[in-house]
């Protein structure tokens, strides 16, 4: 008997798959079937079974977010560097998040995952590189549990401070040996590679200008020996560029083939500033990008070209970036933000509102290393999916292709996200109690911060 099942629905199912009057039934947390409404269930409708009626609107696969820095939500809209550059912005917050401790991080990253969900998100990572505190990403992993959210968490990490040369205050860095010795700890207790899994754990020093090489290098040994995934920033800003050319005498790019991470196994954010043949190198190496296009916009030091980049084989997702550079954190509107841009770069043909949906999903799941049940609703898939609605004077008139309307016409929610066969989120509302008493504590703590 299936536990849910969903009809009535614009169900799309996959890349090249859809079903424009249909149901989907759920079993265990998977994809037991999908039909059109003209055929029957597999099995029959027990009593105990949830069924919604989708009453004609879209379902897709739950959108992946692919770079994240959750805990910037405490210094979201910060207006001291509202329109400062890259460099400027994080030198004035670096001394504020180095008083974040691990109630600071449950809170934010619980109303991260929140505003995720409720914008059809239903499985993120996030990269989470200030540690002033111990034990952030047990806060971090606990908070998703909470919400039974699906989270791929990033042992961050930076060690080349000022006095190194690098750009962040010696109090958020820590040494090489601790780094390594808590991402073994946090692997060991946190990741889970079994099919279905809830947490997963990828290693994830920061960017080019707060690591050293060694840790680099360190960092890649251990995630070959452990099959575990590398994720960083790179050639995000034009100043990378300089100081890698100054520091290591090559390119963002050079670096890191040399420190041993040009394989599929990586997945970078932004990626804006590769030469072409760079690019190309990465792409045949299988390297996975995480498109912001918000924070490119917003940082203005450039913006991916994402239709070269998938030219080259680039496995290509989407994310949010951080809080505090994006200040939001709606996945629907990473996508349509990242139609307009790649169009306003590229022409009108150059993205199509199906290209980024696939970007979406199963990109992000591709780049994350789990595309064989994640970001598709196949039959066997985890049943991560989300019913979208707007309201009816936004979808007035949009008749001729859901898909298209789904990413033109909004903003778009979620009506219902569905998390390993859970709701979530019903009629736009958190299905979780607790958000209430966690906006408090999360105003409270953000206040502390910005006040001092
Ligand atoms: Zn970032």
């Amino acid at each position: 008997m299936p536990d849910l099942v969903i009809t009535n629905a614009y169900i799309y199912v996959d890349r090249g798959w859809e079903i424009p009057d249909g149901w989907i039934a759920v079993t265990g947390g998977r994809v037991a079937a999908v039909g059109a409404s003209s055929e029957p269930l597999p099995e029959p409708v027990a009593e105990s079974t949830t069924v919604i009626n989708a009453g004609g609107k879209l379902v897709t696969p739950g959108l992946i977010n692919t770079h994240h820095h959750m805990f910037q939500n405490l210094t979201r809209s910060f207006s001291p560097v509202v329109n400062s550059d890259l460099f400027t912005w994080l030198t004035t917050l670096y001394p504020i998040w180095s008083r974040i401790d691990d109630e600071a991080v449950h809170a934010s990253t619980w109303v991260a995952i929140a505003e995720l969900l409720l914008g059809g998100c239903t499985l993120s990572s996030d990269h989470m590189y200030v540690h002033p505190s111990p034990n952030l990403l047990d806060a971090q992993v606990s908070a998703a549990r909470e919400l039974g959210f699906r989270f791929y968490a990033n042992r961050g990490s930076m060690t080349r401070s000022v006095k190194d040369g690098g750009l962040p205050p010696d109090v958020v860095v820590q040494d090489h040996d601790t780094i390594m010795a808590d991402s073994e700890r946090v692997v060991d207790a946190f990741h889970d590679s079994s099919p279905g899994a809830m947490t997963r754990v990828a290693l994830a020093p920061c960017a080019p200008f707060t690591v050293t090489e060694e840790l680099m290098r360190s960092t890649a040994e251990m995630a070959e020996k452990r099959n575990l995934r590398l994720h960083s920033h790179l050639a995000e800003d034009r100043d990378e560029l300089t100081y890698c050319a100054e520091v290591y005498g090559c390119t963002p790019v050079e670096y890191f083939e040399r420190v041993g991470w040009m394989h599929d196994r990586s997945w970078v954010a932004h990626f804006i500033f590769p030469s072409v043949e760079e690019a190309r190198r990465m792409g045949e190496a299988g390297v996975g990008v995480s498109h912001c296009p918000s924070s490119n916009m917003l940082i203005c030091g450039g913006a991916a070209d994402i239709r070269k980049l998938r030219s080259f084989g680039t496995p290509v997702s989407l994310g949010c970036d951080g809080s505090a550079s994006t200040d939001h954190g709606s996945m629907w509107m990473e996508a349509h933000t990242a139609l307009l841009l790649n169009r306003f770069m590229n022409g009108p043909t150059a993205i199509t509102a199906r290209e980024v949906l696939d970007a979406a999903t199963r990109g992000g799941a591709r780049c994350l290393g789990w595309e064989d049940e994640t970001g598709h609703l196949t039959p066997g898939a985890c049943a991560d999916l989300v019913i979208w609605t707007a309201t009816p004077e936004a979808m007035a008139g949009a008749l001729s292709d859901p898909v298209e309307a789904w990413l033109r016409c909004g903003p778009q929610h979620a009506d219902t996200t569905i998390v390993a066969g859970r709701v979530l989120v019903s009629e736009g509302r958190l299905a979780h109690p607790g958000h209430s008493d966690i906006l408090t504590t999360h105003r409270r703590i953000a206040t502390e911060l910005q006040n001092v």
